[in-house]
């Protein structure tokens, strides 16, 4: 599943190409047809990301609302003319300059501003978000006897962060991912914030997942393989220390470890 990184990328990228012009919304694959009917031809104003939410506000007042998913991809094409849908589109959305369509997702939808307010009230703050308060996230953190690897995943905390950033996050602070909510210090908590805000914006400049301080790094230039680019996730052993790297399941996935440079 994209991470909310991947979330706010999306949106600067169709923001030039959809916003401030009529958008002509359609559903190629027909699930999506009375939606797109809602708002074909309306000027679409604004393009919002939130944790791993997309909401596509619309001049009459309707929200577009997206969440990708495991396997939700758009695909975008620049120029005026559209190329044939490739796949089962559920949405696309065309303008002089582009189109995007958009398969797969979990959800695609048009709703109300009220929907929408109601899909953020059940998340917790988006590190990339100018306006995130992270004292939410941490008192949610506080209060809770949950492993802070589970409760890092858990987007009623945190909105935006995914497998890696977890792992990467706990990594650098030394924190180790089965500690109790209810353990952690202020100064831990608010490295936490510090760290998953630097992480995502820097995913969002890279358009990938690089937690690896530039100057840890073996290959400083070029090309980075996979397992070159975190400290522990997906990786056999340490990138600061080779001790084999551990995993333990919070949150339904496998969350990265190392039991040296993270002690209990
Ligand atoms: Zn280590």
């Amino acid at each position: 599943m994209p991470e909310g990184h991947t979330i706010h990328r999306i949106a600067k990228d169709h923001t030039p190409l959809l916003t401030g012009r009529p958008v002509s919304v359609s559903s190629p694959q027909g699930r999506f047809a009375s939606d797109a009917a809602l708002v074909d031809g309306v000027v679409l104003e604004r393009i919002e990301a939130y944790g791993k939410h997309l909401f596509y506000w619309y001049a009459n007042g309707l929200v577009g609302h997206v969440h990708l998913g495991l396997f939700g991809k758009f695909r975008v094409a620049r120029g005026a003319e559209s190329p044939e849908p490739v796949g089962m589109v559920r949405m696309r959305m065309v303008t002089e300059l582009g189109t995007v369509d958009l398969a797969g997702p979990t959800d695609c939808s048009i709703g109300t501003a009220d929907d929408r307010d109601a899909v953020v009230r059940r998340l917790g703050p988006d590190p990339l978000r100018r306006d995130a308060k992270p004292q939410l996230a941490m008192d949610r953190i506080r209060k809770s006897k949950q492993p802070i690897g589970q409760l890092l995943l858990d987007q009623k905390v945190l909105a935006g962060v995914g497998n890696v950033y977890r792992a990467e996050a706990l990594f650098v602070n030394g924190i180790h991912p089965t500690r109790p909510g209810t353990d952690l210090d202020d100064a831990e908590l608010h490295a936490i914030w510090t760290t998953t805000v630097s992480m995502l914006r820097q995913g969002v400049k890279d358009n990938r997942i690089i937690t690896v301080d530039r100057s840890e790094m073996r290959v400083k230039k070029g090309h980075h393989r996979r397992g070159e680019t975190t400290y522990v996730y997906h990786r056999d052993v340490c990138l600061r220390c080779g001790t084999p790297v551990q995993t333990v399941e919070l949150g339904g996935r496998a969350c990265y470890y190392c039991p040296t440079c993270q002690p209990h």
